[in-house]
C-alpha cells in the first residue's frame, strides 16, 4: 500500500490521479486532497474517496467545507502551511504535485525535503527553483518522478540508477514533442487576437486553463525545456523541440550512436501518471490502447519561433540563467491570468514577458526566500508592463 497526498486534487491532473486510485484501491490509500477554492468539488471528492485530511486556501472556505463534510472523519485544514503539512507528514509515501503555477513550489519543495516520492506535474516548480529542488531531493533521498508527458516519456526511454534518477551518459539530445496547440497553422494576425475560448480549445489534450493557454502560446514547451534541463541535467544546446500534431510520440532521446528511442501512447495523462504512481512497476491506467493503424501518419515539423515568440523568450531565459527563468514564469502567470479575464490580448502575453525580462533583478537566487522575492518583484514588473501598455 502506498499512501498519497494529492496537491491540486480538483484539477485536471488531480482528477486523473484519483481515477487511477479508484482502479487500484488495493495499492493506494489517500492521506490528503487539496484544492484552492472549489469547495463543492473538493467536498464531493472527499465523500467519495474519504481521505484523512482536506485542505483549502482560506478560513472561510474551510468553514464551508467543514459544514459539507460534517458527520465524516475528514479533518479540514487551510492555508499554505497546511499544504506543507500534508505533503511532509510521516504517513505519506508519495505526493502528487499538481497545483498549477508558482503556488505549487513551497509544498513541492517541502515534500522533497521530507524525502517523499514527488510525482511532479507542477513544472513551474522546476522552472523557478530547478537547482534547489533537484539538490534538495538528492540530499534528502526523495525521488522526482516526472508526470509531464514529455519528461515522463524521456524518463521511460532512459536507464535509472538504484535511487530512481535517470542516467544520461551516451545521450546526445533530448527531443521534446509539442502538438503545436490550437494555433499551429494560424497566421500571426489571427493568433494575436485570439479569444480565451479559442486559446483553451486544445486539439489533443484536456487540461486546466493556464496550461492550455501556455500550449497555445507554446510557452508550455518553453517551460518544459527548462524543466528538462533540470530533470535530466543536460545543457540547453542538447534540448530541442519538435512539433508533432498527433501527440502520439510523447518525446524522444537521441544517443551518441545515432539510435533514437521514443515513448508512444494515446494522448491521455493517465499513462504518465500511472507510471509515476507505480514506478518501477506498471499498472493499468484506463488510457485507450494506441491504435497506430488508425492513427495513420505521424508527422513532424520544426517550431516557428516567429509566430510563437513565447518559446523564443523561454529559450532566452534558459540561456540567461535561473533569475531570468523565475521572471519568465512569473510574467507568464500574470499575463495569462490577465488574458483569461479578458484584460489583455493574446498577442500581449509575449510582449509583457519580454518587457518583464528586460527589467533589473538581483543576480542570485539560491534559497526559497530569494526565489520567492524575485518571483514577487517579477509579478510587479509584469503588472507595470501591462499598465504601461494600456496607456
Ligand atoms: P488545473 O487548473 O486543472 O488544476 C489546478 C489545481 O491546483 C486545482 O486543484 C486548484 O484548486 C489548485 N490550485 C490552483 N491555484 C492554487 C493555489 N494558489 N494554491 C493551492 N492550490 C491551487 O491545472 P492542471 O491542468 O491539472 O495542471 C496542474 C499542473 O500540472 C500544472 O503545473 C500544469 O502545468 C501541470 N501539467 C498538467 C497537464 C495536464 O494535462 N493538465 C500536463 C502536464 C503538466
Ligand atoms: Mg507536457
Amino acid at each position: 500500500m502506498k499512501t498519497l497526498t494529492i496537491l491540486g486534487a480538483t484539477g485536471s491532473i488531480g482528477l486523473s490521479t484519483l481515477d487511477i486510485v479508484e482502479r487500484h484501491v488495493d495499492r493506494f490509500r489517500l492521506h490528503a486532497l487539496t484544492a484552492h477554492s472549489r469547495v463543492d468539488e473538493l467536498a464531493a471528492l472527499c465523500l467519495r474517496f474519504r481521505p484523512a485530511v482536506a485542505v483549502v486556501a482560506t478560513h472561510e472556505a474551510a468553514e464551508r467545507l467543514k459544514t459539507l463534510l460534517s458527520g465524516t472523519t475528514v479533518r479540514v485544514m487551510h492555508g499554505e502551511q497546511a499544504l506543507i503539512e500534508v505533503a511532509t507528514t510521516p504517513e505519506v509515501d508519495a505526493v502528487m504535485a499538481a497545483i498549477v503555477g508558482g503556488a505549487g513550489l513551497a509544498p513541492t519543495l517541502a515534500a522533497a525535503k521530507a524525502g517523499k516520492d514527488v510525482l511532479l506535474a507542477n513544472k513551474e516548480s522546476l522552472v523557478m527553483a530547478g537547482a534547489l529542488l533537484i539538490d534538495t531531493a538528492k540530499r534528502h533521498g526523495a525521488r522526482l518522478l516526472p508526470v509531464d508527458s514529455e519528461h515522463n516519456a524521456i524518463f521511460q526511454c532512459l536507464p535509472h540508477d538504484e535511487r530512481g534518477w535517470a542516467l544520461t551518459h551516451g545521450v546526445s539530445r533530448l527531443l521534446l514533442t509539442a502538438s503545436g496547440g490550437p494555433f499551429r497553422t494560424a497566421s500571426a494576425e489571427t493568433i494575436a487576437h485570439a479569444s480565451p475560448a479559442q486559446a483553451i480549445a486544445h486539439p489533443n489534450w484536456l487540461m486546466g486553463p493556464k496550461i492550455s493557454v501556455d500550449s497555445a502560446s507554446m510557452m508550455n514547451k518553453g517551460l518544459e525545456l527548462i524543466e528538462a534541463r533540470w530533470l535530466f541535467d543536460l545543457p540547453a544546446e542538447r534540448l530541442d523541440v519538435l512539433v508533432h500534431p498527433q501527440s502520439v510520440v510523447h518525446s524522444l532521446v537521441e544517443f551518441d550512436d545515432g539510435s533514437v528511442l521514443a515513448q508512444l501512447g494515446s494522448p491521455d495523462m493517465r499513462t504518465p501518471i500511472a507510471y509515476a504512481m507505480a514506478y518501477p512497476e506498471r499498472i493499468a491506467s484506463g488510457s485507450p490502447r494506441l491504435d497506430l493503424a488508425r492513427a495513420g501518419a505521424l508527422t513532424f515539423e520544426p517550431p516557428d519561433l516567429a509566430r510563437f515568440p513565447c518559446l523564443r523568450l523561454a529559450q532566452h531565459a534558459l540561456a540567461s540563467g535561473s533569475v531570468a527563468c523565475i521572471a519568465l514564469n512569473a510574467a507568464n502567470e500574470v499575463a495569462v491570468a490577465e488574458f483569461l479575464s479578458g484584460r489583455i490580448s493574446f498577442g500581449r502575453i509575449a510582449a509583457v514577458i519580454e518587457d518583464t525580462l528586460a527589467r533589473p533583478y538581483p543576480s542570485s537566487c539560491d534559497s526559497l526566500e530569494a526565489i520567492v522575492a524575485i518571483d514577487r518583484l517579477s509579478r510587479e514588473h509584469a503588472r507595470d508592463a501591462i499598465c504601461a501598455f494600456a496607456v
